[in-house]
């Protein structure tokens, strides 16, 4: 499979939504994992960046959800 990509490129496709802007691809050849980093560079996704990752991932989580709440708070407000 990895004479394909040597061939024609990696074939990434997003795995992962980590935050708005920060993702997690996988080759869908060679299972070759890449990450976004701060910079918005495609970096090669290692032990360090996906437990990062996994932290970004659940503040961006609790951020929304919090956003909901509020968001749930204004319109009930509204309503009421
Ligand atoms: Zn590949």
């Amino acid at each position: 499979m990895r004479l394909i990509c040597n061939l024609f490129g990696h074939n990434f496709e997003v795995s992962r939504n980590v935050t708005y802007h920060v993702k997690e691809y996988k080759c869908s050849h060679c299972n070759k994992e890449l990450t976004t980093n701060g910079n918005g560079n495609l970096i090669a996704l290692t032990p360090k960046y996906r437990e990062i990752n996994s932290i970004l991932s659940r503040i961006h989580t609790k951020r929304q959800s919090k956003l909901n709440r509020e968001e749930l708070h204004r319109t009930y407000k509204m309503t009421s």
